[in-house]
């Protein structure tokens, strides 16, 4: 049961569909081309010596040959694992050192950012380079995957004759992905193809769409995203990176009707006053952190035609989303939980299930939730009913609509009381002079943690710290007041899905502090 043959089966059917259009240069790709150089890809690497269960790392921008390669990889029985491309040699070498892949899928651009690092990775026993650089010792991409004179296969795998190599779909994992290093050291998740067979095979009929992305693909949000519809056969308009003004053209030279995005990215589109032709946008799609009631209504402004903005929660470790707010009904909901997925609320320390309207620990089981995390003992992170433990802290209401708090781990503990640092965050960005803001506990002799605000102020606008703390305490209770003080800063530390690294902020306080 290999999860490949499904998404293969699939795309096949819509081989003259083009499933992927780069905004920036027109470039397309066609299912017909994904999957002709999937299934040449896996050959080559079944020729290579690869064998079932051996890791794959991709360490690439968004760029045509990905999908092909994810695609290939899992076909062929191997472990695709996806790599940012900015990381540090630290960071590299952490994850690396997780899944120790034996060959390595690499841009001429990772090559730049990366190649004195590959180098310190003993266990990569190739490099296969994306593009038509030729590279010494490094084995390139065409050969392995195109037919043709130049290419060492000299013709195209036949469909009919192409055979995925035999795995078990519940055991094997198909991909490790590592967690965003939010809170810590990213983790390696362990995905099953039953896992992604679930999650490509369970989602209903979308409409046909023409969508444009800009998440980054090593990421489980752009990764899961696109094989769902790519299944579905649907057409994707993808920009390598964020940048308003090429954001907004492309909306206007495509007719965009459905945008997929991070919070912040909404954020930048709402505070931007360039002016493109934006009607065609009828659906917003956001995930990966917080999506403010703010920010949702300035986005009804800047998107007049927009039906809605619907969003989804979800982590690495349950591959997909496990709540979906499709219908955009009750803003700032992440709507209500996946028909093949369990979740409950629990009492962080007596570990009692609660209620509607109690904020508890989200725990989730299902089809859909990874194996485990690679080197990790199990009931580490899962319950012993099976649930795996989120650390979000969240509610359900009457209907059964769920509300993310925030994070267990970043509660700041203010006497008794427990305040979210993402209500805070929520509030300041209301204020005029805050562009971008940051919320963290700091240590206070008597209560324990006070919230203290990193500000970004708005260019040209002008506040103070006095202001700001008066804004919050005319806002919210006595606990959630900003007793920390504010500190002005010139960038709010994010990662690349939009998600404050408040880890980071914790940094300079401790720094800072005499
Ligand atoms: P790490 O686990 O390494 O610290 P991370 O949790 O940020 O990093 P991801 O798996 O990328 O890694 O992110 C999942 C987390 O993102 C969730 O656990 C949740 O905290 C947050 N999240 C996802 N969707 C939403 C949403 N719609 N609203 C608020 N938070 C969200
Ligand atoms: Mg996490």
């Amino acid at each position: 049961l290999n999860a490949g043959e499904f998404i293969l089966q699939n795309i096949w059917q819509f081989k003259d569909t083009v499933a992927l259009i780069n905004g920036a240069t027109d470039e397309k790709l066609t299912y017909g081309e994904m999957a002709q150089e999937a299934m040449n890809l896996a050959v080559s690497l079944v020729r290579l010596g690869v064998r079932r269960g051996d890791v794959v790392a991709i360490c690439a921008e968004n760029r045509r040959e990905f999908w092909s390669t994810v695609i290939g990889v899992i076909c062929a029985g191997a472990v695709v694992t996806t790599v940012n491309m900015i990381y540090t040699r630290d960071e590299l070498k952490h994850v690396m050192g997780i899944t120790k892949p034996k060959y390595m899928f690499c841009s001429p651009l990772a090559l730049k950012f990366q190649a004195n690092n590959f180098r310190s990775l003993e266990y990569v026993k190739k490099f296969i380079v994306y593009g038509d650089e030729k590279i010494p010792n490094m084995l390139s991409y065409k050969d392995l995957a195109l037919a043709g004179p130049a290419a060492k296969l000299s013709q195209n795998v036949k469909y009919e004759d192409f055979n995925v190599v035999d795995v078990e779909g519940q055991n094997d994992s198909a991909m490790i992905l590592y967690s965003s290093g939010t809170t810590g050291l990213p983790k390696g998740v362990m995905i099953t193809h039953l896992n992604i067979l679930t999650a490509t095979a369970s989602t209903v009929e979308r409409p046909k769409f023409v969508s444009l992305t800009i998440t980054p693909w090593y990421h489980t949000m752009g990764l899961m995203s696109h094989l769902i519809g790519f299944v579905k056969g649907t057409t994707t308009v993808y920009l390598p990176k964020f940048e308003v003004e090429l954001y907004l053209k492309t909306i206007e030279k495509f007719q965009i009707s459905q945008l997929t995005v991070v919070p912040p990215v909404l954020v930048a589109l709402c505070k931007s006053s360039l002016k493109y032709d934006v009607s065609s946008v009828l659906i917003i799609a956001s995930g990966a952190a917080p999506l403010h009631k703010e920010t949702i209504l300035a986005v009804h402004k800047r998107f007049p035609n927009a039906q809605a903005v619907v969003q989804g929660y979800g982590m690495t470790e349950t591959t997909l989303v496990v709540t979906f707010n499709s219908s955009g009904e009750k803003e700032g909901s992440v709507g209500q939980v996946n028909s093949n997925t369990i979740v409950k609320i629990v009492d962080p320390d007596t570990r009692k299930v609660l209620g509607p309207n109690q904020n508890g620990e989200i725990c989730i089981k299902g089809a859909m939730v990874m194996k485990g995390y690679i080197g990790k003992k199990r009931q580490d992170d899962f319950d012993e009913e099976g649930f795996f433990k989120t650390g979000d802290i969240g509610y359900y209401d009457e209907d059964k609509y769920f509300y993310i708090v925030d994070r267990l781990k970043e509660l700041i503990k203010y006497k008794g009381y427990q305040v979210a640092p993402a209500e805070l965050e929520a509030v300041l960005l209301k204020h005029e002079a805050v562009r971008d803001v940051g919320v963290v506990g700091v240590p206070h002799p008597s209560a324990g943690e006070v919230p203290l605000a990193f500000v970004v102020p708005q260019p040209g606008a002008e506040t103070t710290e006095v202001e700001l703390q008066q804004f919050v305490a005319e806002r919210l209770s006595n606990p959630k007041h900003l007793r920390g003080g504010v500190r002005f800063v010139e960038a709010i530390p994010k990662t690349l899905t939009g998600k404050i690294l408040r880890k980071e902020l914790r940094k300079i306080v401790k720094s800072t502090k005499s």
